[in-house]
């Protein structure tokens, strides 16, 4: 389907988009390049590209389809690198966990002979690198497209056609309600999972190991989601601040009601909210975004994390 398809960022998703693609034969050839020589060899070793350059432009080069897979914050840096040498009509597009700073960054590095059409997998787990990746990880997971205004719509439907080959769904959304949603449903859970264990490492200190050993499940998948990559995560948050400082104010104001009616002693408050979340928790697994399972639906204790 796609003559050459080129990869910059070789780690969790570029690695699955790769295996994914050669496991569905949606490529005629891979080429993909990542920053360091360590990253480029295991690459080769692994076999999950046709072909490492040792530039971002020499992979690039003719390519048909190039998806820049690396942390938002360098995509424009690696858009002004590509720029000069991508193919007229090639489609370029990007895994960014944010929308509207990327685009910002990147539309200007591109020729006008090429098409730009943002995406975001909905599909990730904790871990990263050329390693960590997996053939099945966009499988029945959301791809969000985000098409910018006047996109022509061929290149649209390619890139579509494109993600249902590695097994993902589709949804298309404007680039800022889609910040807007992954704040509520991916940015600020970790923000608060990152607090929890920081709350949790200040008392550890003072209870021994006491936080480790008795670590049930709720804390467990805090420390899970807490050990998601630094760089990504900075990354995310210097982009998508908007709307993660709105929802973390929202966050903050149910808090205080919450705590008010715990120090109020006012039971009925915490029934009635915690049985409206009860209802919430139906409704996801009745939509087919999880499952009743005691793992939270992940395959086994490594598997992915729906919510990134
Ligand atoms: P990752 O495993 O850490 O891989 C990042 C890759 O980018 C590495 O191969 C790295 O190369 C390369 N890279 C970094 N800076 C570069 C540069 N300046 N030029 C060329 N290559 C560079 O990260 P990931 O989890 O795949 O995340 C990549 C993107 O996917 C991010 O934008 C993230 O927002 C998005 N995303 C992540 C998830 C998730 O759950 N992880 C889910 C959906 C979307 P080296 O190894 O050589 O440093």
């Amino acid at each position: 389907m796609i003559a050459k398809l080129t990869l910059i960022g070789l780690g969790l998703i570029g690695s699955s988009i790769a295996r994914a693609a050669k496991r569905g034969g949606l490529a005629g050839e891979i080429t993909g390049h990542a920053r360091t020589a360590a990253t480029r060899a295991k690459a080769l070793e692994l076999g999950f590209c046709d072909r490492v350059c040792e530039s971002a432009a020499e992979a690039a080069a003719g390519a048909d389809l190039v998806i820049l897979c690396v942390p938002v914050g360098v995509c424009g840096a690696v858009a002004a690198e590509i720029g000069p040498a991508l193919k007229p009509g090639a489609i370029v597009s990007d895994v960014g966990s944010v929308k509207v700073s990327l685009i910002a960054d990147v539309a200007p590095h591109l020729p006008d002979c090429v098409h730009f059409v943002p995406a975001h997998p909905i599909a990730g787990t904790e871990h990263s690198g050329p390693e960590s990746g997996f053939a099945e990880l966009f499988d029945g997971r959301w791809c969000i497209l985000t098409p910018l205004a006047g996109a022509d719509a061929e290149p649209v439907e390619r890139l579509q056609a494109f993600w249902e080959g590695l097994g993902a769904r589709i949804d298309r959304m404007e680039p800022a309600h889609h910040d807007l949603v992954l704040a509520v449903t991916s940015h600020v859970p970790h923000v608060i999972a990152y607090t929890m264990v920081g709350v949790a490492d200040h008392l550890r200190r003072v209870t021994g190991s006491e936080v480790i050993k008795f670590s049930a499940a709720g804390f467990r998948d805090f420390t899970r989601i807490a050990a998601s990559d630094p760089t990504m995560w900075r990354d995310v948050f210097l982009n998508n601040r908007a709307a993660t400082l709105d929802i973390l104010g929202r966050f903050t104001e149910e808090l205080f009601m919450l705590q008010r009616a715990i120090r109020m002693g006012d039971g009925d408050y915490l029934h009635d909210y915690f049985s409206h979340t009860r209802e919430i928790r139906r409704g996801i697994i009745e939509a087919g975004q999880d499952t009743p399972a005691a793992d939270f639906g992940r395959r086994g204790s490594g598997g992915q994390d729906p919510g990134e």
